[in-house]
């Protein structure tokens, strides 16, 4: 029997068990085809929850799972009957202008930290939804709208404040624990709980953003053209390729609402007559059937899709790093992305290159730096009997797309159990360093409800953090 006051009386956070009030609500995750039943929730408020937790959870010999922001696809957050140590409330953004870093509590979402470094003209790389956490977005890597001007968000990452699975609590950066610092920047909730993110925070204020749309039928032109700019387009500019269904509202016109289009997602940090110099020849080549591409406060840019993509959606996604996009995989991307099951469903292709590709395929785990994209296929739909459709026609694209890819796919674009060998082929050659580090921080396997990394068999163990 868990002693639950025990539990209680050691935290100045919450704890919630099944029969609480507040259990359905705190048991939910992001994705509505998810649904686990924890035997506590621990609602931490401070560094000392954490470790009180992880204690608790050897004690009593409990599966334990970390949740940041929720939005894990696999709904790695949440475990069934285990102990969930929620971050969620352990939210605060300090900015330090003078020295252009931002520090995160590890419960943040990005539009907390969005929100907090625009008012001193500052920003971190992150992804293009602002209700994201922070934690796994960043323990997975980081990709989105700065990628190519700034690199993936753990190329940000200067220091972690990050509590062991023996329940220490330490700092990872390049001078202190540089193989944990090295391993967390793509090895995903794996070594610890991370209370604490220090960001490098670069100079963006307004952007110029937004979606380009064109006919199903130019899709094939727009792949092709993207294909050969998006390598050679100036840093400052990010653009994502996608197939979508417009959505009924502003501000698109009403004859495109609920129309199969492609469009590519645009965000130029810089001056607006700058950005319609380089995008002026794509005008050009294919106007666009629609455009809403406008100067706009990067917080806005971040948060624009927020309304479409609200939790408690059904989602099956698959991924796949993608080196050369050939005229077949176009020809077979235009096949399945005009069979689009659902309004919400898409296919996104996320570039990598630019400043992304300037660290080596060691430096970080992150090891597909030569890839160029990031290719994710997404079935979503609010309706639960619309799982099984979106699931199979996810299924079905990424099957015929895969042989075109590079082999792994983005670990934080997966869902739960796609294998041990889908995660060894993501990590590729940096797999086994990361297994040795496992041993080294987490012998046990303590951390074992994420994209999981077995600890290396032989490893001594002995050698402490540090
Ligand atoms: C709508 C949507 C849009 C997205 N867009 C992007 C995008 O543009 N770019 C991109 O790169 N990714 C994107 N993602 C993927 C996202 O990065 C992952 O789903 C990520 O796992 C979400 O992090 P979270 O903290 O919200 O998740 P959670 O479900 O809370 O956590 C997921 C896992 O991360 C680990 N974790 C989380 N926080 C911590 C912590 N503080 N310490 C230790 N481990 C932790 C744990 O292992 C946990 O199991 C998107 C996801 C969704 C659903």
């Amino acid at each position: 029997m868990l002693s639950f006051t025990q539990l209680k009386s050691g935290l100045r956070g919450e704890v919630i068990e099944p029969g609480d009030s507040r259990y359905e609500e705190a048991r939910k995750v992001y994705n509505a085809m998810i649904s686990r039943k924890p035997r506590l929730i621990a609602r931490c408020a401070d560094v000392a929850d954490v470790i009180t937790c992880i204690r608790f959870g050897r004690q009593h010999g409990l599966k334990v799972s970390i949740r940041g922001g929720g939005h894990n696809a696999g709904g790695l957050g949440i475990c069934d009957d285990g102990l969930v140590i929620d971050l969620s409330l352990i939210k605060y953004v300090h900015v330090d202008p003078a020295a252009k870093t931002v520090r995160a509590g590890g419960g943040c979402t990005w539009g907390d930290v969005d929100h907090a470094a625009h008012a001193f003209g500052l920003a971190v790389p992150s992804g293009i939804i602002s209700t994201t956490g922070v934690g796994g977005l960043t323990l997975g890597g980081g990709l989105g709208y700065l990628t190519r001007q700034f690199g993936l968000t753990i190329d940000n990452l200067l220091a972690a404040d990050v509590v062991l699975a023996d329940g220490r609590s330490v700092v990872a950066s390049a001078e202190e624990n540089a193989d944990l610092f090295w391993a967390i920047r793509g090895g995903g909730g794996n070594f610890g709980v991370v209370t604490s993110f220090l960001f490098k925070a670069n100079p963006v204020k307004m952007v110029c953003a937004g979606p380009m749309l064109w006919e199903m039928g130019q899709a094939a032109d727009i792949m092709k053209w993207y294909r050969e700019f998006i390598v050679r387009a100036p840093e400052e500019l990010n653009g994502f390729f996608a197939f979508m269904t417009v959505p009924p509202g502003p501000p698109f016109p009403e004859p495109l609402h609920f129309k199969k289009m492609c469009g590519i997602v645009w965000c130029y940090n810089g001056p607006e007559e700058q950005a319609e110099k380089i995008l002026a020849p794509l005008r050009k080549f294919r106007p666009p059937a629609f455009e809403y591409f406008v100067p706009m406060p990067f917080p806005m840019l971040q948060a624009m899709f927020d309304g479409l993509y609200t939790p408690g959606l059904q989602w099956y996604w698959k991924a796949d790093f993608v080196k050369e996009l050939s005229d077949e995989a176009v020809a077979l991307h235009t096949k399945h992305g005009a069979e689009l099951p659902t309004l919400h469903s898409t296919m996104h292709l996320y570039p990598i290159n630019g400043a992304a590709h300037k660290k080596g395929p060691n430096e970080t785990p992150w090891g597909y730096r030569d890839a160029i994209w990031s290719e994710v296929i997404v079935g979503v739909d609010p309706d639960p009997a619309n799982k099984d459709r979106i699931t199979a026609w996810a299924k079905n694209y990424w099957e015929a797309l895969h042989p075109y890819g590079a082999g792994g796919g983005y670990v934080n674009f997966m869902m739960e159990g796609e294998g041990e060998d889908r995660i060894r082929a993501t990590y590729g050659h940096n797999y086994d360093r990361l297994a040795r580090i496992k041993a080294k921080y987490d012998p046990d396997n303590f951390f074992r409800v994420n994209q999981n990394i077995a600890p290396a068999a032989g490893v001594n163990v002995s050698a402490k953090a540090g």
